[in-house]
């Protein structure tokens, strides 16, 4: 079992010292597989390799500079510091113990059940919960994202206003951290 290799593209660097190369894979078999074909792109150039990645983007092949690709990794972190922040948070905190308690204080396991999904906290059956259903404290832990946090809020009829505030923030961090960096130049190469 092995891979079939041909040339799809093959042009020079920015620099023009080396060449960028893009090379159609194919499994060489034909028996079922999840990735029969895939591409597999090469930047044959130290100084350009330094500088620049090769991303698909669709049908584009294109450069990406490294810089633009860690502030984008930069990004993503803060985004993620805010969300372990939202979460740290002294109201947030106290919010999500109640929850717990309020959990804690519920008859059967039914009864939680039918709390979590009127509340939105839940989708999945019944059967499919009692079979993961530890505790109140293993499912916060698992469960509970800055996301879910409207939905405690809600079932615990606390005020929202600061909360609103912080997802917010969030949220501008999110949308700026999914940003893709912009493409150096021309696209290197379009897929038919
Ligand atoms: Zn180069």
């Amino acid at each position: 079992m092995g891979t079939d290799r041909s040339i799809e593209f093959e042009g020079p660097c920015p620099c023009g010292q080396g060449t960028i190369r893009i090379d159609d894979c194919e499994v060489d078999h034909s028996w079922p597989t999840a990735t029969p074909q895939w591409y597999e792109s090469h930047l044959n150039c130290e100084s350009c390799a330094d500088r620049f990645s090769l991303e698909r983007r669709g049908a584009k092949f294109v450069l990406v500079e490294r810089s633009a690709l860690r502030e984008r990794e930069q990004r993503m972190t803060v985004a993620r510091e805010k969300s372990r922040e939202i979460l740290g948070d002294f109201e947030v905190k106290a919010a999500v113990s109640s929850f717990v308690d309020l959990l804690n204080t519920q008859k059967s396991v039914a009864a939680i059940f039918r709390l979590l999904k009127a509340a939105k906290l839940e989708y999945c059956s019944e059967a499919t919960f009692r079979k993961h259903w530890r505790e109140a404290d293993a499912w916060v832990r698992s469960n509970v994202r800055p996301s879910a946090l409207l939905e405690i809020y809600g079932v615990l009829e606390l005020n929202i206003d600061r909360l609103t505030g912080l997802l917010e923030e969030l949220k501008a961090l999110e949308l700026h951290a999914a940003e893709k960096p912009e493409a150096y130049g021309e696209p290197v190469y379009v897929l038919e």
